[in-house]
């Protein structure tokens, strides 16, 4: 058995380790940490410039830098597909551990006579935040399956409060078996029919007839009403259920998800210190058909409101028409581009600010939840990607995940299979990963340093 003592040490240095670290003083150490990487892979134009100092744009000048410009990729090959995926696992290459921010909480302190310390649930001063997941009850096993990982990886040290949110009430057995697992605070919440049910604004023979025509192009559950509701609820309703109201942040998981690395500080500090919105692992590239008409109505509310544009977001990310240019085609200018919900951290207060519930409006209003089938992910990408600082959304490149069938597999000693880091997906769908151009067109070389 291993003694008290020797826990004590490994505590102790562990610790030592992670104390007044200087993110400023690495930046001026490393060198340009993408110019490693292969030179002629790079966007051409820097994305250096930090998010101040930005005049809020006109709706001309907001329309031109929703314009993609194509020569940003002028150095890159024929295949981009392929180029990306070579650029995707050289960025994974590198070896990683925590992100090298001044501030990380841990639950370790050190008491009076210097002994280090682990705050007990009822001790630990917690962020305002809480874990959450959309679940049914024949749900249960594949929920208790991921939680499991959740509490093993992170939140045995935390204790954050878990909250389940159903259409349908729990039943008795889904609680039980959740409290079993976790000694967190458990809150179980029936959605208010009115958040969940299809609004009265849907017209039903336009619906039948627009869901028939994608029927018959094969999108995926586009005949199944409550898949409807669960992407407006996720779009635009969790964060105005009561139970959130007293939440700032959350952190969605989906039953029978995986997560592989141990990460041992406080993710929402983490978010909170360092001014995030919002955090994601894994992105990618939707179907269009899904989203037809989601970029125009958001361009019809721009050019009412080009207020709420934020000077300093993701415009390329969101425009990129090299890749999939037949996506755009579709979408009227919009990539698909998006991050992938089923695991996202973020800041309630963002949904809930004037900007997005705004625009929420105008997309409940133009019915394509239900005329289309507009997913969440799209929903909170091109939310954030046009009202967010783009230096406020964060690249968890640490938090090891998979839903099937892509992965994040960070190469770091903090998590499993390591040697897979740099694996995404089976190769007939490679195609679909946005990352890269996530990274190329949006992160700033400092960012890239973060890890
Ligand atoms: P996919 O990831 O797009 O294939 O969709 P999922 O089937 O995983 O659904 C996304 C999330 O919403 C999961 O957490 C599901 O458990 C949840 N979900 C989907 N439909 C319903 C529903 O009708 N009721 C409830 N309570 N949850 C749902
Ligand atoms: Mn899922």
């Amino acid at each position: 058995a291993i003694s008290f003592l020797t826990i004590l040490y490994i505590i102790t240095n562990h610790s030592s380790n992670i104390s007044n670290f200087d993110a400023n003083d690495l930046f001026n150490q490393v060198s340009d940490y993408r110019i490693q990487y292969n030179n002629k892979l790079i966007a051409e134009s820097e994305n250096t410039e930090t998010s101040s100092n930005h005049e809020p744009l006109t709706w001309p000048q907001l329309l031109k830098a929703l314009t993609f410009d194509k020569t940003l990729f002028k150095n890159i090959g024929e295949d981009i597909s392929k180029e990306n995926m070579d650029f995707f696992r050289e960025v994974y290459s590198k070896r990683i551990t925590e992100p090298k921010f001044s501030k990380l909480t841990y639950n370790e302190f050190k008491d009076n006579n210097g002994n280090v310390k682990v705050l007990s649930k009822d001790e630990y001063p917690r962020a305002n935040a809480t874990l959450l997941t959309l679940v049914r009850n024949q749900e249960l096993q594949d929920i208790v399956y991921t939680l499991r990982q959740l509490e093993a990886h992170w939140n045995h040290k935390f204790h954050y409060p878990y909250t389940f949110i159903n259409d349908e009430p729990f039943t008795q057995e889904f609680k039980d078996t959740i409290k079993r697992h976790t000694v967190s605070d458990c809150y179980f919440e029936v959605i208010p029919p009115d958040m969940w049910n299809k609004p009265a604004n849907i017209d039903e023979n336009i619906e039948t007839e627009k869901i028939n025509k994608l029927k018959e192009k094969g999108v995926q559950y586009i005949d199944k009403v409550s898949y409807h509701n669960m992407c407006r609820f996720n779009s635009g309703y969790f964060y105005k259920m009561e139970r959130l109201q007293q939440f700032r942040y959350y952190w969605r998981f989906e039953p029978a998800t995986d997560y592989y690395c141990n990460i041992d500080y406080d993710l929402f500090k983490f978010m909170e210190d360092n001014n995030k919105t919002y955090g994601f692992t894994i992105s990618l590239y939707d179907n269009p058909l899904t989203v037809e008409t989601l970029w125009p109505v958001t361009l019809e509310f721009l050019e009412k409101n080009p207020q709420y544009a934020h000077p300093n977001g993701a415009f390329r990310w969101l425009t990129e028409n090299v890749q999939h240019p037949d996506y755009n085609q579709i979408t009227g200018g919009y990539s698909t581009c998006h991050f992938w919900s089923n695991f996202e951290i973020g800041d309630m207060d963002f949904y809930r600010g004037e900007a997005y519930s705004a625009w929420m409006d105008a997309l409940d209003e133009a019915g394509g939840f239900y005329y289309e089938r507009w997913g969440d992910a799209p929903v909170h990408s091109v939310g954030l990607g046009l009202f967010e600082d783009r230096s406020k959304i964060h690249w968890f490149r640490d938090i090891g995940y998979h839903h099937s069938p892509y992965k994040n597999i960070p190469n770091s000693d903090k998590c499993s299979a390591p040697e897979d880091s740099g694996y995404f997906a089976p190769e007939d769908v490679h195609d679909q990963n946005c990352l890269s151009n996530w990274i190329r067109l949006e992160m700033t070389n400092k960012e890239l340093q973060d890890y």
